[in-house]
Order: structure tokens, then sequence, then C-alpha cells
């Protein structure tokens, strides 16, 4: 995600590293670089002659203080003023109202029917008892499809097939929410190839007939300046409460989540970013910053973590190493919790430093199928009973998972290592109090 102008702005700020201070010169050299790498992200002009006019105005009225360079301060100024172009704080979805009602607009293939299956899991894992609702009358195939998803998430999905009034359709299932007890109800509508005026006048329709405590506007971030402006269209008729950016894992240059805030002066509330179910955020502007900046996302990645991570099975697991009997079947739970998490290569990127280290390198969770297999193939008792795998049985395992020795031996060893460092943990935490309290 935004690799090109994260690597384009730090070779802007290096233009000043070695510089005893900020003059107006180097500023000006400085900032006529980054200007250029937002241009280049496919970032509005007018948004982002705005953007570095402030940064020059900040980074000449400040004194560079003897603890920072002058590149880091630039940093610094530039993470400011990124943050706010994208709207400073974080904003909420609204869910309000009995059932609250969600819905969603946006062009055909922008990710809409993909984010509303998204949301309702999201939702749910918050409690909340929801509806999904399919209102494309004219592909009956999008009826399939949320139906697919609202079966995976284990969310209900209302639709009337033979009916092709949308107004008629959310009404009626606001009316089956009431009587089911469902709390938040998301509405799925129609999406064309490209902005026209039935579209906009049958949403316009659906939307002032349910009265929607959330309007939000899904939209594709890999057609940069196109997703600004058909945003500006939608919400000139729909007015809505927020954008959902989706498909920022693709090869993204973020002109899209760096403009719509500025031009359209709606917030974006969430991110997509993979086909999982799993791969949503809420949209963090600072955040955000920090990631264009390579300044990684620690806090999305342990806010991801926790969200993912069962807390039943942490607890098991960390019984199990205090009593040094993690074996083979927790280390399987483990692979399958971090997998759940998402893309890995989106995981990586959130670490600082990572994401750039990482860029070229390919990894998706194949990676872990060869370690797998091999567990795979133990018989319970050696999953177990680890040391019981010697020369033999491991050839058999090699055998049995279509890997070879070599792969079975280094997996045996990296686990060895593993239970090394648990068993160290242990002592560590049993002679200080403190780490006790950390397993
Ligand atoms: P709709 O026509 O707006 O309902 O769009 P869909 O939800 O059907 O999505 C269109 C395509 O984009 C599908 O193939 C989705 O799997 C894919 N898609 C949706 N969201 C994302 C995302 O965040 N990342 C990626 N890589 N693909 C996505």
């Amino acid at each position: 995600m935004f690799d090109n102008l994260s690597t384009k702005l730090d070779r802007a700020f290096k233009t000043l590293k070695g510089q005893g201070s900020i003059t107006e010169i180097n500023v000006a050299a400085t900032v006529k670089e980054i200007r250029r790498a937002l241009v280049d992200a496919d970032v509005n002009y007018k948004v982002a002659k705005e953007v570095t006019d402030k940064i020059k105005e900040e980074a000449m009225g400040r004194d560079v203080l003897i603890s920072v360079s002058p590149g880091q301060l630039m940093t610094k100024i530039v993470y400011d003023e990124l943050t706010q172009l994208m709207g400073g704080e974080k904003q909420d979805i609204q869910i309000k109202g009995d059932p609250a009602v969600v819905l969603l607009s946006g062009l055909q293939g922008s990710g809409k029917t993909t984010f509303a299956g998204k949301l309702a899991a999201y939702l749910k894992k918050q409690g909340r008892n929801v509806l999904l609702v399919a209102c494309d009358v004219y592909r009956p195939a999008a009826i399939d499809q949320l139906k697919v998803l609202g079966e995976q998430v284990g969310v209900e999905v209302y639709s009337e097939p033979d009916n092709k009034n949308p107004v008629q359709i959310s009404q009626n299932a606001i009316e089956f929410a009431r009587k089911n007890n469902k709390k938040v109800v998301i509405i799925d509508t129609a999406g064309r190839l490209a902005v026209d005026e039935q579209m906009m006048a049958e949403i316009e329709q659906v939307k002032r007939a349910i009265n929607p405590a959330e309007t939000l506007f899904v939209v594709d971030s890999m057609t940069g300046q196109d997703a600004v402006n058909t945003a500006k269209t939608f919400n000139d008729r729909l007015n809505f409460d927020g954008v959902v950016l989706t498909k920022l894992d693709g090869d993204s240059r973020g002109g899209a989540a760096l403009s719509i805030r500025a031009v359209v002066e709606k917030p974006i509330k969430f991110i997509s970013t993979g086909e999982k179910m799993e791969a949503l955020d809420m949209f963090y502007p600072d955040r955000m910053a920090q990631r264009i900046l390579g300044m990684g996302d620690v806090i999305s990645l342990v806010e991801r973590a926790q969200q993912q991570f069962d807390e039943e099975e942490a607890k098991r697991i960390n019984q199990k190493i205090r009593k040094n009997q993690f074996n083979f079947d927790d280390f399987l739970s483990q692979l399958e919790q971090i997998k759940k998490m998402g893309n890995l290569k989106d995981l990586v990127g959130m670490i600082p430093g990572m994401g750039k280290a990482m860029k070229d390198v390919e990894i998706d969770d194949d990676a872990f199928k060869p370690i797998e297999a091999i567990i795979k193939s133990m018989t319970p008792k050696e999953r177990a009973q680890p040391e019981l795998l010697n020369g033999s049985r491991r050839r058999r395992l090699a055998k049995g998972s279509g890997t070879d020795i070599q792969q079975v031996n280094n997996l045996m060893k990296q686990f060895e290592d593993m239970r090394k460092v648990m068993r160290t943990m242990n002592k560590m935490s049993q002679t200080k109090g403190g780490m006790q309290q950390m397993a």
C-alpha cells in the first residue's frame, strides 16, 4: 500500500538530511519534491498544492531543535499535515435507531457487496443482531453473492427476488427486522458501471423513504482521481455520511485516500484491504499518515491481533507453555489464528520499517502450506510427543506431506528453538514475579 509514495517522500526528506538548518532554499526544494510525489500518487493537484503550501509555511516558522534533524522535523510536519488532510480525527459509523439502518451506495465492482458482508461480520462481532438486505433488482447474481457472504459470516439475508421496487424491498426488510429482533439493517443497493441518472434517482428515493442512520459510499481506491470525482457526484445527490475505500491491498497509489476528504468534505470511515471477510479496518487518519511515511502501523496491527485472537485459546496455550507441554497440535492452532488475521503481507507492512523492506517480497498464506502438511502427516501421538520423531519417522513425514527431509528437519529445529525460548521464559517468570503476570 502506498509503497511508491512512501519511497518518494523519503527521498524528498533525504534532500534535507545532513543540512544543519532549515533554510528557505532547501525547504523550497523539498516541498517541491513532496508536491511532485503527491501528484504522482494521483492526489488532486489543487489539494497537493494547498497541503504543500501549508507544509512550507510550517517548516519556515520552526526553529530547528538540537535534538532533531531537519529531515526528522520535516517528517513530523508532513505527518501532521497529511493527518489533517485526511480528516484529523477518526469518525465512527452511526448505529442509531431501532433498527439502525445502514445504506450502502457505490458503482458496480466497487466492492460494495463484499463490504456489506464485512460490515455485517464486524457489527456481529460487537454482539449486534444484524440483517443484510439484497436490494439489487437488476442482477439476480448479486442477491446470490450476498447470500453466500451472509452464510459465511453467519448473518441472515433478506431478499425478494420477484420484487423490482427497491423502496418497497427496503421498507419490507425494515419491517421484517422489527418483527425478528434485528437491531442493524445493512442495505446493499444496485450499482451501475458508471454514474447514471436512473441509479441516482433510485437510491435517492430509497434514502428518502427509509431515512437511514448512516449512508456510506463505497469506492475502489485503485481508480484514483475517478474515485474522488465519483464520490463528489454521489455526495451532491445523496449527501452521504462517510466513505469506504476498498482494495487498498491492491496497487493503489494513495491519491483517493489523500484527497477524498478535502474534495468531498466527508470522512473516510472504513478501509477494505482484501477479499477475506476479516480484511476490514477502521480508518484512522493519523495511522494512515504514519503508514504513508513508512512509520509502520503498530497500533492497527495490535488491534487486529486482539480482535482475531481467541482469548480462551490463548489462555490454554499459555498454560501449556508454562508446563512445558507446547506441542505440534498447539503449533497448528497458532498458525490457524495467525491466518485468520488476514493477508500476511499486509500484516508485515504494518511493522515499522518492514513495509519498505518487504516491498518486493512475495508472501502469501501459501507460505504456511508445507508446515501444515508436515504437521498434518503426523500421528496424534507424534504431535503430542514431538520427541518421538526420529529419522525414519521424519522420512515418512516428508513423503506423506510432499516435502523433503530438509524441510521436515528445519521445522523440527524451529520447533525445538521455540520450545527452548519458552522454557527460558518460564524460568524467568519463575524467578521474576513480574513476568508471571505477562504469561
Ligand atoms: P460490487 O459490485 O460493488 O458489489 O462489488 P463486489 O463486492 O462484487 O466486488 C467486486 C470484486 O472486487 C470482487 O471480485 C471482490 O472479491 C473484489 N474486492 C472487493 N473488495 C476488495 C478488497 O478490499 N480487496 C481486493 N483485493 N478485492 C476486493
